[in-house]
């Protein structure tokens, strides 16, 4: 069979950057090369061992039957808690849907609100998935453009620019992936005070970095009072607890989405697996500013992203800002563009990654896929001495490009 059998919708979907360059990578460890990954974006710690040991007494207990649709009623209660205990945001419990990761709790929401050409306002900066999941829907994404020299934010006159009668959502996420980007307070608010005057415009915050934050707090935008009743958060136990494995997310949103969402869910996947759902309740009721796992884990995220952006000054053409949460660095590096070894020429950032996973075996992200092509992508979510021996050997590769 070719590929005539697949749908035109299918066709224009691009594949995930993230995870295509992490099965390169992976293809590379298996013929038995020496590869760094800095591509993927998951912690490289395990789940903390209360986590797994509630899991654990899940099975034992045979909680192993079909789940509720939009999760069992305790895990919803408790991430409804969770919203109030750390974010300061009232959601019930009923308008809380779990599913198997962040990412389908996003598709969810596209699915639910789009319909053909319906536009969706998207920062780029943005995750690589964001546009795939948009187009999937039938909507158009709309992107409003962030450099660095901003820091990576995108200010409310352009979002107000880019509002159509068409604009049926904004796409937000702080901390960013890709850029580490934390919006401050100030800055939420006015990008708040946009939407007040379009109130039927859903507001998609992707929040799923909550916890991967190195000063300050995290601020959610549904926490702004004017505009709370037009936000969905979207959030998960993936990043925070070093659970990427167990797929669980959820969205918390208003009424009408999440009913919808459930839905949806009802017909593509049913609710997210009982017993992940048992260890995220455990990870969501304690609190993280108790957690000693927690608080281990975002500081050696801190420790490495000094340390890359250390290392990353000694090597020519990476410009690049001090990010505040997550665990990316986006440098800018388009420097080395039209630049070659004499034999290869790197024209874009797809080339230069391209040439740094096959001569200096280091897994990275090109910008292109996260609509910002003078850039790379960087995951520091690995130890200090992975990272070391990876500029190490990037300096020594980059020297040849001239
Ligand atoms: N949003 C962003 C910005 C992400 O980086 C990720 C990482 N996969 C997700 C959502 C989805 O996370 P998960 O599906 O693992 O919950
Ligand atoms: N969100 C992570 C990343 O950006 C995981 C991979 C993915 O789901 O895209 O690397």
């Amino acid at each position: 069979m070719d590929k005539k059998i697949l749908s035109d919708r299918l066709l224009s979907m691009t594949v995930s950057a993230t995870l295509e360059m992490t099965s390169r990578s992976r293809d590379l460890k298996d013929k038995g090369y020496d590869v760094i990954a800095l591509s993927i974006g998951e912690p490289d710690f395990n789940t903390p061992e209360p986590i797994k040991v509630a899991a654990k007494e899940a099975i034992d207990h045979n909680i192993t039957h079909y789940p509720p649709v939009p999760g069992f009623p305790e895990v919803r209660e408790a991430i409804a808690q969770k919203l109030k205990r750390d974010n300061g945001v009232d959601f019930k419990a009923s308008q809380v849907v779990i599913s198997n990761g962040a990412k389908q709790s996003i598709a969810n929401v596209f699915l639910c609100i789009l319909n053909e050409g319906d536009e969706v306002i998207v920062p780029a900066p943005y995750w690589v998935s964001y546009p795939s999941m948009i187009q999937m829907a039938g909507g158009k994404t709309v992107v409003i453009d962030a450099g660095i020299e901003t820091d990576f934010k995108v200010l409310p006159a352009q979002i107000e620019e880019a509002i159509t009668d068409r604009t049926k959502a904004f796409l937000f996420n702080s901390p960013c992936n890709p850029t580490g980007t934390v919006y401050t307070k100030k800055e939420l608010k006015a990008i708040a005070r946009v939407f007040e005057k379009h109130p039927d415009i859903l507001i998609i915050s992707d929040e799923i970095y909550e916890y991967n934050l190195f000063e300050g707090e995290h601020v959610s935008l549904a926490s702004f009072n004017s505009i709370k009743d037009q936000v969905a958060i979207i959030n998960g136990v993936s990043k925070g607890y070093a659970m990427t494995g167990w797929r669980i997310g959820y969205v918390a949103a208003p009424q009408v989405i999440a009913d919808a969402c459930n839905k949806v869910q009802g017909q593509y996947t049913s609710g997210a697996g009982s017993i992940s759902q048992m260890a995220a309740l455990e990870a969501i009721s304690t609190d993280p500013k108790q957690s000693a796992e927690l608080k281990m884990m975002v500081a050696a995220f801190k420790e490495r992203r000094d340390l890359l952006i250390g290392l990353l000054e000694d090597i020519p053409g990476f410009v690049t800002n001090k990010p505040n949460g997550a665990f990316y660095l986006f440098p800018d590096v388009s420097y080395y563009y039209g630049k070659s070894d004499g034999t290869t020429t790197i024209s874009n950032s797809n080339d230069l990654c391209l040439y740094l996973l096959d001569k200096a075996h280091v897994a990275l992200v090109p910008g292109e896929a996260f609509g910002s092509p003078q850039c790379i992508r960087i995951s520091y979510a690995t130890s200090k001495e992975q990272i070391t021996e990876a500029m190490s050997r990037m300096a020594a590769t980059l020297k040849n490009l001239k």
